[in-house]
């Protein structure tokens, strides 16, 4: 699933495709969570900004398109006018652009989303609403980590997956995080060093992955193809192989239903 690093690599790439263009074309799949693309024709792009796993495309007139990638959504532009070519059976969603540039929402299992809301009023999209801090925040610190996370009764992992505590962050860059800065994934509550150790592992695990233009496993592509974050991975996806660090073997096993990896010798509890 497309997480921090893979949305904001799409960001950088698209905004420039986009901005100031107007929507002179749409068309979506019929279904309700597509649907919304189509309410932007004859708005202007202003900005592309992200926030967490969410891209935020700013409208004239306060509105603004919102687009989840889901598990294996993908924006690709055409260079031209929709035609036949363009489409294939997977696509949900298209704009066509005054500057004769066509983007594409392709979308193979249909977890992704569109909304269009009015500037900055999220309350149809919870998940956006209740969004904790941005991971690269100039405000947020080591210390409010740890605060956030105190008297919570889940797991660090888990609340790393929620949006709540950090926005942004998924499967992969959680293991990899919470690896990097030695820390068991299940551990219920930490102490404020390692909350320090947590975003400072956090920030490097994901500005690495932007400059590699994401992580690509699957579906995942950026605008200019793969990623190359995935021949970089410490931890996640490496359940039985040995510790880069100190030769143990990496134990895995389901936390909360999401398959988690650690070094049990680096991560002891
Ligand atoms: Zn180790």
């Amino acid at each position: 699933m497309p997480e921090l690093p893979e949305v904001e690599t799409i960001r950088r790439q698209l905004r420039s495709e986009i901005i100031d263009q107007t929507v002179v074309e749409v068309g979506s799949h019929e279904s309700e969570k597509f649907m919304p693309a189509r309410k932007i024709k004859g708005r202007r792009f202003t900005e592309l900004t992200r926030r967490g796993k969410y891209l935020i495309a700013e409208c004239d007139g306060r509105a603004e398109l919102i687009v989840h990638l889901g598990m294996t959504g993908q924006l690709l532009v055409h260079h031209g006018k929709q035609d036949s070519t363009m489409l294939d059976q997977y696509w949900r969603a298209w704009w066509s652009l005054d500057n004769g540039k066509t983007v594409v929402f392709r979308d193979v299992r249909r977890f992704g989303r569109i909304a269009v809301v009015d500037k900055g009023d999220y309350s149809q999209i919870p998940t956006l609403r209740d969004m904790g801090p941005e991971p690269f925040s100039d405000e947020l610190t080591g210390d409010e980590v740890w605060r956030r996370t105190r008297g919570r009764r889940r797991r660090i992992k888990t609340q790393l997956l929620s949006q709540r505590l950090i926005a942004g962050v998924g499967n992969i860059y959680a293991d990899e995080t919470l690896f990097l800065a030695r820390i068991n994934p299940s551990l219920r509550s930490i102490s404020r060093p390692q909350a320090q150790r947590l975003l400072e592992a956090l920030r490097t695990v994901l500005s690495e992955a932007i400059e590699r233009g994401g992580t690509t496993l699957r579906d995942y592509r950026n605008l200019e193809g793969e990623g190359s974050n995935q021949h970089h991975l410490k931890c996640y996806g490496r359940g039985g192989q040995l510790c880069f660090v100190c030769s143990s073997t990496l134990r895995s096993r389901i936390i909360d239903a999401r398959t988690t990896t650690w070094c049990p010798q680096c991560q002891a509890r």
